[in-house]
């Protein structure tokens, strides 16, 4: 491992690094006894109630290949203390919660959470959102300004629910086709951040007024997870990226050397700064939206990898 820096990471080297200091969270499903891995960094795992439980939603293919959604809470050992499946299209109520032969750390009712908009959030279109989240029991909800049409979305498996208030002049079909991709990511995400949440509202806005491109999607994706998912670069990268500038810089306009530079030099090595890490250290030479720009741009070059926090199963 003496020229490790030198050579291409094999994805071996790529995976060994994208779990070290990782602790691992494993369990069996109840209902298909699957086992079910996560590697989570110990700096993500906060505890979020008084008795210290963390949670988790894994989604997977379970029984009969149905999705089901587990709900896991889990202890600061790191051991899965209880799971509760919620079915697709179930409503979570008390009831069903405590017929179920496990301990329930926490109560049942939806919980509020405040979305606080960001500094440069203007409401230039998104006059008000509001998630109702099944599977974390949480409603999100960024502060109204001013009166707007309303449109409402829900995901595909039902677990998300959005509602939004919008400036008139934007087009309600092209709004809905964003708030289907939102909630779809919503749905997958193991760990939610509400502080992603201001940041995502933040990209939204502007962005509400034209389609959403595949471009876009990845984008709002990554915001989604930047809490939880770890951009990834080699010595080799940035040696590619230097020979290919010349190219990247005709094809993109408006673009700096220095910025991406800077932002692939950061990822080099990374074991342990998230998405918004990194965006933290640029923070002064870049805005968010720049920020999330330039690393989807590297990251479709190839130059940097981004692992999520992600549950996977284990064949036995
Ligand atoms: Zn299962």
């Amino acid at each position: 491992m003496v020229c490790c820096f030198t050579t291409l990471y094999s994805t071996v080297e790529v995976y060994y690094l994208s779990i070290k200091g990782r602790r691992k969270i494993d369990y069996e499903c109840n209902l298909c006894k699957k086992t079910r891995i996560l590697y989570v960094l110990p700096s993500l795992h906060h505890s979020v109630d008084e008795k210290g439980y963390v949670e988790y939603v894994d989604i997977h293919p379970c029984e009969d290949d149905r999705l089901n959604a587990n709900i896991l809470y889990v202890d600061k050992s790191m051991t899965v203390r209880s799971q509760v499946p919620v079915r697709v299209g179930d409503n979570m109520t008390a009831q069903e919660i405590s017929t179920l032969q496990i301990p329930v750390p926490k109560k049942v009712d939806f919980k509020t959470a405040i979305i606080e908009p960001d500094k440069d959030f203007k409401y230039k279109n998104l006059k008000f959102l509001k998630i109702t989240d099944r599977l974390r029991q949480t409603i999100f909800q960024l502060k109204e300004k001013s009166s707007g049409k309303t449109l409402k979305v829900t995901s595909e498996l039902e677990f998300i629910d959005i509602e939004i208030k919008l400036a008139k002049s934007i087009d309600s079909d092209i709004a809905e086709d964003w708030l289907k991709q939102l909630a779809s990511i919503l749905e997958a995400i193991v760990l939610l951040d509400e502080e992603m949440l201001s940041f995502m509202a933040l990209y939204l806005d502007p962005k509400i007024s034209k389609p959403p491109s595949g471009e876009s999607i990845i984008e709002l994706d990554m915001i989604l997870h930047a809490k939880s998912s770890f951009p990834i670069a080699s010595l080799k990268s940035y040696a590619t990226f230097r020979r290919q500038w010349p190219r990247i810089k005709s094809e993109r306009k408006g673009t700096d050397f220095e910025s991406y530079e800077k932002l692939l030099t950061y990822c080099i090595g990374n074991q342990y700064k998230t998405l918004l890490d990194i965006y933290f250290k640029a923070e002064s030479a870049m805005s968010f939206l720049t920020y999330i720009d330039r690393i989807e741009d590297m990251s479709m070059l190839g130059l940097i990898n981004i692992r999520k926090t992600e549950f996977f199963t284990v064949d036995e």
